[in-house]
């Protein structure tokens, strides 16, 4: 049902939110997938990943496309800003609150931080996601109907979480993806219980990074998801939401990381390997190219 239509071209995008200066491990996903886009003769797309509305600028927005030009990308018009289509991440959530696989989870940080604190003090080992974050309680999925709308109705602060329990009794079976990557390569079991009840919208902004990201390359027709080594483990929860959402497949490529001086991922703060910063020291887009080692586009 979901082939990919053979006389469609490839379809690659390039993803940032926009809530720090880009870096050079951006302009590494940036410019491999402008470049195998244009070696196969496909579409590259880029797309503004702002849904946090309180971490992204409109100054950090208009430095990625600062950066982009400057790098020589040319990308498709109009730009896809998930900002600006919060009612489709909501009508996808509303499906799957009807399927029963999403509830309202009402436990703050601190919350869960104190139960995850006194489990282990009891000596148990409290399990964390692949991010090393601990996983959600699941308390919360056992909230009667009534009570969940008692406490929404009195405006109690609330996400909505993914019932993993649910989610993998109805969609888990045989879930994988192809990955063509630097890291594993082949068929990739999808581990989407190490995830546990994943937020699908968040208290404090629209939507999360998951939903939107499965929901929004499948509606921009993406073929190729080209990324960094850090997103391999998310791809589960992805392929999942793919399942249960009814979504294609699509092909999967995560990169190598570029590592700091400190042999850590890059991030956003880091301002010596800033894509504004090197310019502004007299770096050329032939420079950044070597110094992520890609050879000239
Ligand atoms: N917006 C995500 C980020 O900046 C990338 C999303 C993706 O490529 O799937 O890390």
């Amino acid at each position: 049902m979901h082939a990919a239509d053979p006389s469609s071209p490839p379809v690659f995008r390039f993803a940032p939110s926009p809530n720090g200066q880009l870096h050079l491990g951006h302009a590494l996903s940036a410019i491999l997938n402008h470049d195998m886009a244009k070696a196969v003769g496909g579409r590259f797309l880029l797309r503004i990943e702002d849904i946090d509305v309180t971490r992204c600028t409109p100054e950090f927005e208009q430095a990625v496309y600062d950066d982009l030009t400057w790098l020589g990308l040319d990308w498709e018009s109009p730009v896809r800003r998930q900002s600006e289509h919060i009612a489709h991440y909501q009508s996808a959530l509303d499906g799957l609150i009807e399927m029963g696989l999403a509830y309202p989870a009402f436990m703050t940080r601190g919350e869960v931080k104190a139960a995850v604190a006194k489990a282990e003090a009891d000596g148990t080992a409290w399990p964390r996601d692949p991010d090393g974050a601990p996983l959600y309680p699941t308390d919360d999925r056992h909230v009667s109907e009534t009570e969940r709308q008692t406490r929404i109705t009195s405006g109690a602060r609330h996400a909505w979480r993914l019932d993993m329990a649910k989610a993998i009794s109805i969609a888990s079976d045989g879930l994988s993806w192809n990955e063509e990557g630097d890291g594993e390569k082949g068929v990739i079991t999808a581990d989407v219980s190490a995830w546990g009840d994943v937020v699908l919208w968040r208290s404090d902004a629209p939507s999360s990074y998951h939903l939107s990201v499965v929901l929004d390359d499948a509606l921009q027709r993406v073929t190729h998801v080209v990324r960094g080594l850090d997103l391999f483990q998310s791809t589960a929860v992805h392929r999942l939401l793919q399942r249960l959402l009814d979504l294609p497949e699509p092909r999967y490529h995560h990169h190598r990381l570029i590592l700091g001086a400190d042999g850590r991922k890059l991030s956003k703060s880091e301002g010596s390997t800033g894509l504004a910063t090197l310019r502004e020291e007299g770096a050329s887009p032939s420079d950044i190219r070597r110094l992520v080692g890609i050879g000239a586009g």
